[in-house]
């Protein structure tokens, strides 16, 4: 258990990770948040860490996207092809 005036950066760092998997105990999480209130360093780094999650995350969702079956692509972009010609755009300029 830590109480955040115990917490130290590397103590931080050992638990970043399920701080931001939202894993911790409430405790520990709040420790973890005072801890980055006060300081600087380790709430850059922390907000650094979250960024790359993220990041990483919706890579790897586009890596899913890029290995749907073959020809899914193409049947959307015919899909929505149709859908636009038969409902034209009032932005289309005229004449
Ligand atoms: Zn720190």
């Amino acid at each position: 258990m830590y109480r955040w005036e115990d917490l130290e950066c590397s103590d931080l760092w050992e638990i970043a990770d399920s701080f931001l998997d939202g894993a911790l105990l409430t405790e520990t999480d709040h420790a973890v948040i005072k801890h980055i209130e006060a300081c600087a360093s380790c709430r850059r780094e922390l907000n650094a860490r979250r960024q790359l999650r993220s990041t990483l995350r919706s890579a790897f969702m586009h890596a899913q996207e890029l290995s749907e079956p073959a020809g899914f692509a193409d049947r959307l972009r015919r899909l929505l092809r149709s859908t636009v010609s038969s409902d034209r755009s009032p932005f289309e300029p005229r004449g």
